[in-house]
């Protein structure tokens, strides 16, 4: 299969030649044509399997076949995502697809001054990637009209909601035009998702290309087993001894990011660190100097487990397990990407163990385990089984309570 085949104007095919595309992916086989023809989509598809030029490449040749002079602060596409660096990184992609094409393009994201991007929009722009509630503020300050607009994408829309989204969505989703043609992607398809679908989309192609759930067959993954005190001691000595290179790490809280941070700048190591409290352009920063091989660790929270792109990643370990199993396969999937192989490994404490049965049920598969001599875990880490299922130890015959009569008099006389 080819893209021209799949009805790609000639611009648009040099620019992929260019940029090395050689065939479609399955995703974009199958998005391509139907988006054409102005067809709604819903779309389970994971970062990595090119779903991005699944709708950038046939959205811009509708902007420029049907070739609308835009009017004054008024956009004619609008695509959502969850996160700035995902905003960047779509909004990049339009870029490069675009091309020479005459499109007027805006990334509009919080964190940063919303005056240039109300700058830009006094002339109106062809398509704005944009985060929900700076869309909305721009709306707010009459700098966005939507009466343009022709086409709404959702990209990750499970993260837009995982991250409390839906509020700004449905305050979005009232001024749209009813009359729209509307894309929807996401990785998993909870039942807030397929009620968001049910109320959006109309007629729509639905499109899964990755089965529903797992997690990429490329990734080599286990887990080592470790008391929660001991986990930062346990990524250093893992560094140093198995020689890692460049290593995506994933910490559950802020604070977690910040002390393994500092942990490896006191040995040396170049690190550098995302998590929400940081400024936009730092965390830009974080994310480019990792990307260019400049620092050998980066240390995140979940803000960075979805959607970005990064060439070649060995590695990704969780020094805490996530708290929703789905960002899991999120966190892992930034290794592994278009078919290479990559390597997944996760730092799992006793607490840890309903998290892990989780992400086994999820993800239909039970991890390897190991342990590390020198670091073998006093808080045993419960077992689980092949089903995902945390197995329970068989739980001690209760004893008889004596003061369940002192106890309902307590209740009895508390006051109100
Ligand atoms: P995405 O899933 O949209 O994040 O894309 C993942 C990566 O695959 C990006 O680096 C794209 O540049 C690349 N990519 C997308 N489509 C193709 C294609 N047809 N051939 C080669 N690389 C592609």
């Amino acid at each position: 299969m080819t893209f021209a085949s799949l009805g790609l104007i000639d611009s648009l095919l040099r620019t992929l030649g260019e940029l090395g595309y050689a065939s479609p992916t399955p995703v974009q086989a199958q998005a391509i044509p139907a988006v054409l023809e102005g067809r709604d989509l819903m779309a389970a598809a994971q970062t990595g399997t090119g779903k991005t030029a699944g709708f950038a490449l046939p959205l811009l040749q509708r902007l420029v076949m049907e070739g609308t002079q835009v009017a004054p602060n008024s956009v004619r596409a609008l695509v959502l995502v969850p996160t700035r660096e995902l905003a960047d990184q779509v909004h990049e992609s339009f870029k490069a697809y675009a091309g020479a094409l005459p499109v007027r393009t805006l990334v509009a994201y919080g964190g940063v001054s919303i005056n240039p991007q109300m700058m830009r929009m006094r002339k109106g722009v062809d398509l704005i990637v944009a985060t929900p509630g700076r869309l909305l503020d721009l709306h707010r300050q009459n700098a966005v009209r939507f009466n343009q607009l022709q086409v709404l994408v959702l990209d990750e829309a499970d993260r837009m909601l995982d991250l409390g989204f839906s509020r700004e969505l449905d305050q979005i989703f009232a001024v749209l035009p009813k009359q729209r043609q509307t894309l929807l992607f996401s990785a998993t398809f909870s039942e807030p998702i397929r009620a968001m679908a049910a109320k959006m989309l109309r007629d729509p192609l639905s499109i899964e290309v990755a089965p529903r759930n797992t997690a990429a067959k490329t990734v080599r993954q286990s887990i080592v087993t470790v008391d929660k005190k001991r986990k930062t001691e346990l990524f250093l000595h893992l560094l140093k001894q198995r020689q890692w290179g460049q290593v995506l790490v994933f910490a559950k809280t802020r604070r977690g990011v910040d002390e393994l941070a500092v942990a490896l700048e006191k040995r040396g190591v170049p690190v550098d660190s995302i998590h929400g409290d940081k400024p936009q352009p730092a965390r830009m920063r974080a994310l480019d100097r990792f990307k260019a091989g400049e620092v050998q660790v980066l240390v995140a929270t979940d803000v960075a487990a979805r959607g970005l792109d990064i060439d070649d990643l060995p590695l990704v370990v969780n020094l805490d397990l996530p708290i929703v199993a789905e960002d899991y396969v999120h966190r892992i999937g930034r290794t592994g990407r278009a078919g290479a192989s990559g390597e997944a490994l996760s730092l799992v404490c006793a607490d840890e163990a309903p998290l892990l049965a989780a992400i086994e049920t999820l993800t239909r598969q039970t991890l390897a385990r190991s342990e590390e001599p020198g670091f073998v875990a006093e808080h045993r880490v419960p077992m689980t089984n092949a089903k995902g299922e945390l197995v329970k130890k068989p739980k001690k015959p209760k004893k008889p309570k004596v003061h369940a009569a002192v106890v309902k008099e307590d209740v009895r006389f508390r006051k109100p």
